[in-house]
């Protein structure tokens, strides 16, 4: 679709006196016919705004191309209701890192113009996705988690449906003895607030609670989920059953499967597991929500190979959570014999050696064991706790409790390894090498207790039960805890619109878990009210486009299905893409993954990015003057760009920039495109990946730098050196280091002939 643009250059900032700002204007008009170019300083001030809206008024401007500072400033400012608004970085990519009145520096800018310009002209006129949506919220888990986001959601005037699996409210808080306060001095502990949770949550109209009900099956997509609640029963676990022989398949297949992008199901296999399936046979309650807050809590972590311990055959070695239920029922007394307990060993690591030690121990471990020992010491004045661990971990204010611990002289802490539990004279004897002191210790005790880990309950059993054609579950990190991006965005998942707080997502206190609660309320809050207004979530939070697919070229390869990240397409039963636009996060990873290049959005499309990448000048073979298009993620290399930028950070002015969604939108065409135009190299930046990853998209620079490993057939094809085409993974801090890939880039271009292509 053709746009009458009006593109307005900012002489501010520098700009003015490092550029031929007459020549950029020529380009504008000259080569592209714009009716409208301007150059003002700092566009963004009320006066000049209002002289982009009479241009708008007066000359029929359908787009606007501003021309200055990083587009991730004054995004507010550039608004202009109705018309198209797109930006050119000539300030942070430009003037502020490149010598001022030099050529170079001056082509740069004129080819930023050119590309934003034709951009800017390929806009397409869709409306957002607009579907009537629920505004209604489900939260599986009625613990103090899922209570909690419940009432808050329920504050904001939301109504919500908690379904919890027991026939009470409450989960593990109502076994707990005594909590921590949160509140000074943090010495002390408290009674759990449990049941003041449960009744506010019963006594609100706002809050209608399914107890001893389960999630049967969560079909649709944000502001459209349909839930059916059914009563607890056999079926349960004959659907957990059904779906870990599922997923132990699926994680079978993708260990065969090679590298991300190429997970296909095998011949026959199925795309979900067997489950009963007609609601119609069963009672059952439909709810439609907008969105979901999953609070289902932890299991303990069973000690293993902790014979050692005396785990499993003396009655007085029992974990953390069994003494919390004897504590809660009054005074500590012994399994075996019923008699009251004057001293606990408290056991937080079973020892380097033990071939399984608890994968699911947190800091959580240590506090409890510390709560613990002063249960026994506010019941027993003369009690005696020790606490022997390998890492004590007592974050923030629970510091000031383990320092009362420490001075009290009835509790003993100490590093070290117990080496064994065994039948003594008077209770039990323990062994621990490796303390503090460098000594062999022996205590003798009452009773021993061993740390438990919080392993997340979606791990293996049926919680969510979802009809998405990815599968039931959510995807989860190696240790079971479900996580979209951890270190950005807590409470997000890989499925939209399904928030997790608590232990589901991480081991973590009460206190915590509160707050978690109202984070993921807000979230899921959110996410209803951003689809009913047609936009997108988190990271792209307003985004109203949406990816489309010209279907009647759809060869259904699958490959978007397969390697979107949020599971948004379902599929229709001849393999065709089934989209659900409220479910997808806008990254784009589908358009370039399709081979037939029919995923397009309306401000960003195959065609858009490939005709940027065509607008470009290129020298000839004996200007000397190579040309390299570096692909950047725009969530992390940008703003790695702009800070090199603000920092002066000077580099190579041979470079043109195109960001992209994620770096896993990059199709290939697009460097196909980029060597036949004469490009002499292709650099991509993107987010880390690997354990630590930090895509926000989560396998977005991994899928890149899988495809561009599949290129050399390209460059063979065109007799070019694979070296011409390099992926860098940059974290978000590293802008110091900016100069160093691309002049090094330079360098090595520097090495081969000219792309034999230039010309053509
Ligand atoms: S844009 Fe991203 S989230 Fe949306 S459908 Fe495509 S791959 Fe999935
Ligand atoms: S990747 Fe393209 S061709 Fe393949 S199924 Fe998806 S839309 Fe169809």
């Amino acid at each position: 679709m053709d746009h009458k643009i009006g593109v307005y250059i900012d002489t501010g900032y520098g700009i003015g006196e490092a550029l031929d700002i007459e020549a950029l204007c020529t380009v504008a008009t000259g080569e592209f016919s714009v009716p409208v170019c301007r150059a003002e300083s700092y566009w963004n001030e009320p006066d000049k705004l209002a002289i982009i809206r009479n241009d708008i008024a007066g000359e029929g401007l359908t787009a606007v191309l501003i021309a200055g500072p990083s587009p991730r400033v004054h995004q507010d400012a550039f608004k202009f209701d109705g018309t198209i608004v797109e930006r050119a970085n000539l300030r942070e990519h430009v003037v502020w890192c490149q010598p001022p009145n030099h050529e170079d520096t001056q082509m740069l800018a004129e080819d930023y113009i050119r590309m934003w310009i034709v951009k800017t002209s390929k806009y397409e006129d869709r409306p957002p996705f607009m579907e009537e949506t629920s505004k209604d919220i489900l939260v599986i888990g009625g613990g103090m988690t899922g209570m909690t986001a419940a009432l808050e959601a329920a504050a904001a005037g939301y109504q919500v449906y908690l379904v919890e699996k027991e026939p009470q409210l409450g989960g593990w808080a109502n076994k707990y003895a005594k909590v921590f306060t949160g509140k000074p001095p943090y010495t002390e502990l408290t009674d759990s607030p449990v049941q003041e949770k449960i009744a506010a949550v019963n006594k609100s109209d706002k809050i209608k609670v399914f107890a001893g009900h389960r999630v049967f099956r969560i079909s649709g997509a944000p502001g459209m989920f349909d839930v059916i609640v059914r009563a607890d029963g056999p079926w349960i676990e004959k659907l957990d059953t059904a779906q870990n022989e599922w997923l132990a398949a699926k994680k079978a297949r993708e260990a065969a499967g090679g590298a991300a992008g190429e997970k296909k199901e095998a011949e026959g296999e199925p795309t979900e597991p067997e489950v009963p399936d007609d609601p119609s046979e069963f009672a059952h309650e439909v709810v439609r929500v907008g969105s979901v807050v999953l609070a289902a809590g932890w299991r303990p972590e069973e000690p293993q190979n902790a014979e050692h311990l005396g785990y499993g055959t003396l009655p007085d070695v029992i974990t953390n959570v069994q003494l919390e239920e004897l504590a809660a029922k009054g005074k500590i007394t012994r399994p075996s014999d019923g008699k009251e307990v004057s001293s606990i060993a408290f056991i937080e690591c079973m020892g380097p050696e033990v071939e399984h030690p608890l994968l699911y121990g947190s800091n959580v471990s240590s506090l409890v064991a510390l709560k613990q020992a002063q249960y026994l010491r506010k019941s027993n004045p003369d009690g005696k706790a020790f606490v022997f661990y390998n890492n004590m971990r007592t974050p923030g204010q629970y510091e000031v409790f383990y320092q009362a611990m420490q001075d009290d002289p009835g509790v003993f802490l100490s590093k070290g390894i117990p080496t064994g539990v065994a039948s003594a004279a008077s209770g039990l004897a323990v062994d621990v090498k490796d303390t503090l002191l460098g000594e062999q210790l022996r205590v003798n005790v009452d009773l021993v207790v061993l740390s438990t880990g919080m392993v997340p309950v979606t791990k293996d059993a049926a919680v969510l039960n979802l009809k998405y054609r990815q599968g039931p579950f959510l995807p989860e990190n190696p240790y079971g805890f479900n996580d979209s991006h951890f270190i950005c965005f807590p409470y997000e998942t890989q499925r939209t619109g399904i928030y997790t707080a608590g232990c589901v997502r991480q081991p973590m206190d009460f206190q915590s878990c509160e707050t978690d609660a109202t984070g993921a309320a807000l979230k899921a809050i959110q996410c209803m009210e951003l689809v009913a207004q047609g936009k997108a979530v988190h990271p792209r939070a307003g985004d109203e486009s949406f990816p489309e697919i010209f279907v009647t070229r759809c060869t259904q390869c699958k490959r978007c299905t397969e390697e979107c990240p949020f599971g948004a397409y379902d599929e229709q039963p001849n393999g065709t893409p089934m989209p659900n636009p409220t479910r997808c996060r806008r990254c784009a990873i589908c358009m370039g993954s399709c081979p037939e290049r029919i995923i397009s959005f309306r401000d960003h499309s195959v065609d858009m990015i490939g005709s940027m990448v065509k607008a470009m000048s290129v020298p000839d073979e004996y200007a000397e003057k190579p040309r390299v298009v570096v692909f950047i993620c725009e969530n992390d290399a940008y703003p790695v760009l702009d800070m090199a930028g603000m920092h002066r950070l000077q580099y190579s002015a041979f470079v043109r920039f195109i960001p992209l969604r994620c770096l896993g939108n990059i199709n290939m065409v697009w460097i196909a495109d980029a060597l036949s135009k004469g490009i002499d190299g292709i650099m991509l930046i993107g987010c880390k990946y690997g354990d630590d990853y930090q895509c926000h998209f989560v396998k977005g620079s991994e899928l890149a730098e899988y495809r561009m490993g599949k290129i050399s057939e390209t460059l063979q094809r065109l007799v070019l050196e694979s070296d011409r085409i390099n992926v860098q993974q940059l974290a978000i801090d590293e802008y110091y280091k900016l100069p160093g890939i691309i002049n090094d880039f330079i360098e090595l271009l520097s090495g081969f002939d000219p792309n034999p292509y230039k010309g053509f």
